[in-house]
């Protein structure tokens, strides 16, 4: 979501005649957009903001903008600790930066602007949203938030105070969207909202299921993925889905956070481990071989070794594709930063590594299972490895996503002659041959490497 309002940003500003530099020094206009999700963010944020006062000495005319979850949670607190900061713009206000910026030009004082707003829509015309995102664009993959805020309350978490009520946007306005962005070259979009399945419900829009079969309506658009989906308001439509809509990508990103009942009781989930393990059941009914990835909080108020094994047990019995796994830390204002029985951060550490230790072998004996199989991929352009490599080296080492969500790399002899630009964005068969931790390796399929060559 960061990074999509990054993107917003960058466009508004583009509009403004600015150009974005990887220079601090020569910048003319600094924003950092911050979150607050974890104690360990914010630390990094004040950090990073302190580096940034040296800068203000040597140039009176640099205007230091804070935004994001950071700027909403603290305010006025962030100038006082900083004042060098000249702008503070909460999550609801971004549309707002481009006047802001000419006001505080001509005012030479700071201006701190958190009000919150219940009009998700009015946000949108003010940005021109859909106008600017038409611009062409490298990136074959885009973001799109189709809501924001949170309305349940997480004893843990910040976002429902932070970015407020959810809210949901109008389906015309998304599809619009995408179509835009698809026009500028994209081929894959993913939907965001902090909990996408109650999407449109306080609005009575469209269902999120729908709005899916909307967007895979969109000519020129090959692959839709989403996130976040909360557990509890997963529905059987939405399950359907994955067995019907063509471009809808074979990967759900469903956060458990706890495998312990007693723990997600506290947390305030509202689904059990039995619920959950249901709907894995189910997802894997409709699509056998769908990724399934998730969040874990380790060491929340109150886990005991019990809970916490709970969630091992989980682990082992759903073998996930993938997982964020997290200590728990307090946030300002949350419930569960008033809960006794708080864990101590060794044990936290113990157990976060006894978690990655035991996600790493599931996914190694996962991979094992994808050598010799054949993925359809969509070619994201050079792999890391291929950037580091000087320009004189006889093969190109391309980088693609598998539907799962799987990062797949596969030489490109240069002696075939295929322009990476023209390559960027096409679904090309690929047979895995190695396999690694984080990625798979693999050799295009001979019909699909001259099917690539004549699309050029
Ligand atoms: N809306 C999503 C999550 C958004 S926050 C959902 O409902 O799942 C992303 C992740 O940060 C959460 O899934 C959770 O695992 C983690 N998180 C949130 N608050 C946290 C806290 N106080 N301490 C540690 N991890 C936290
Ligand atoms: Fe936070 Fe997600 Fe819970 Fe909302 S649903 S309160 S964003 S963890």
């Amino acid at each position: 979501m960061n990074v999509y309002d990054s993107g917003q940003i960058l466009k508004m500003m583009h509009c403004e005649n600015y150009k974005s530099t990887s220079s601090f020094v020569t910048a003319d206009l600094i924003i950092v957009n911050t979150c607050a999700i974890r104690e360990k963010a914010v630390q990094k944020v004040y950090s990073f903001l302190g580096r940034l006062r040296g800068l203000k000495k040597k140039n009176a005319d640099l205007i230091i903008v804070v935004a994001g979850c950071v700027a909403q949670q603290q305010g006025i607190k962030l100038v006082e600790r900083f004042p060098h900061i000249d702008i503070v713009l909460g999550t609801h206000a971004v549309y707002q930066l481009p006047d802001l910026i000419h006001e505080v030009k001509i005012k030479r004082h700071f201006i701190v602007e958190t009000k919150m707003s219940d009009h998700i829509d009015e946000m949108d015309s003010a940005g021109n949203m859909p106008a600017q995102a038409s611009e062409a664009s490298s990136e074959i993959s885009g973001f799109v938030t189709i809501m924001r805020g949170c309305d349940n309350y997480c004893t843990y978490c910040v976002v429902p105070y932070v970015r407020g009520r959810e809210v949901s946007r109008k389906p015309e306005l998304i599809v619009s969207e995408i179509e835009n962005l698809v026009h500028g070259g994209v081929k894959e979009v993913t939907l965001l909202g902090q909990n996408v399945n109650s999407y449109g419900v306080k609005e009575g829009l469209t269902s999120f299921p729908d709005l899916l079969a909307l967007v895979n309506k969109i000519k020129g658009l090959d692959r839709i993925r989403f996130v976040t989906s909360h557990p509890k308001d997963l529905s059987k439509q939405l399950i359907e889905a994955f067995g019907k809509l063509d471009k809808l990508c074979n990967h759900i990103h469903l956060p458990v956070q706890s495998g312990s009942n007693r723990i997600l009781k506290k947390m305030n989930r509202k689904y059990t481990r039995e619920s959950y393990l249901e709907k894995i059941e189910k997802l894997r009914d409709v699509s056998p071989q769908i990724a399934i990835t998730t969040d874990i909080i380790v060491g929340f108020p109150g886990e005991t070794d019990y809970d916490f094994e709970q969630t091992i047990d989980l682990i082992k019995t759903v073998r996930f594709d993938g997982l964020y796994a997290f200590e728990y830390s307090d946030r300002p204002e949350v419930p569960a930063t008033r809960f006794s029985d708080k864990i101590v951060s060794d044990i936290k550490k113990e157990r976060l590594q006894s978690l990655f230790k035991l996600q790493a072998n599931v996914v190694s004996k996962k991979h094992q299972s994808l050598e010799g199989r054949i993925f359809p991929v969509l070619i994201e352009g050079t792999s890391k490895k291929q950037q580091k490599k000087n320009s004189a080296s006889t093969s190109i080492e391309i980088c693609g996503r598998t539907s799962e969500n799987r990062i797949v790399n596969f030489d490109c002899p240069s002696h075939w002659g295929l322009d990476i630009d023209s390559l960027k964005g096409q679904i090309i068969d690929i047979k895995i041959e190695k396999i690694f931790s984080n990625s798979l390796w693999g050799v295009p399929i001979d019909k699909q490497i001259s099917k690539a060559g004549a699309l050029n």
